[in-house]
């Protein structure tokens, strides 16, 4: 049903000048860590996220919460991240329980916020469980790659105000743990169109 408003908006934007460069657009995302963190962890997140967001012709603008409140931006998102956001220690049992949801983004009257919460420690916990022999010495690298995926994924309900997940790619409702630190987990076709056609 919204298929064809979706694409007439594509073709407009695509028709006009972009002001970040040619068809992207800039968004600014405000990390905010309530936690311990890795720098390296943070950079590689950075650098996930956009890579995964690259597709759909978004740049991202990193700001810390005391960077956004001494400037305006026009597009905006807050990710907040509760709990340590590094490896931690080991079970106690070998036995992974049911860990919870690694994220969410907040809802009011049914529409979706640009607010999304990273449960840090649910994270860490799931690569964690993943990880083998010299995956460990990379942790660091290997938690902030997960860690650009979930946010990557919030993004995509963010920005689209979608709650109903994709098929494929990074905006698929349940993540493995291979998906999040192996390989590319780009986003879906549709998913690229339905950000490239947001207003
Ligand atoms: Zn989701």
């Amino acid at each position: 049903m919204r298929h064809v408003p979706a694409r007439w908006i594509a073709l407009v934007v695509a028709a006009m000048p972009a002001m970040a460069g040619a068809n992207g657009s800039n968004l600014t995302v405000v990390l905010d860590f309530k936690g311990q963190y890795s720098p390296a962890s943070v950079e590689a997140m950075k650098q996930e996220t956009q890579n995964i967001l690259k597709g759909a012709g978004l740049h991202l603008d990193w700001k810390s919460r005391q960077e956004a409140s001494q400037s305006s931006s026009p597009d905006l998102v807050v990710v907040r991240f509760n709990g340590s956001c590094e490896l931690p220690p080991p079970p106690l049992y070998d036995e992974l329980g049911e860990i919870g949801p690694l994220a969410s983004t907040y809802t009011t009257d049914g529409q979706v916020q640009p607010f999304s919460d990273v449960a840090c420690d649910r994270v860490g916990a799931f690569v964690r469980s993943g990880l083998n022999g010299g995956d460990f010495k990379k942790a660091d690298l290997l938690i902030g790659r997960a860690l650009g995926r979930v946010v990557a994924h919030e993004l995509v309900h963010m920005l689209t105000g979608q709650k109903k997940h994709s098929r494929e790619g990074v905006f698929e409702p349940g993540l493995t743990v291979e998906q999040l630190v192996a390989g590319e987990l780009p986003l879906s076709p549709a998913d690229i169109e339905r950000l490239r056609a947001r207003p």
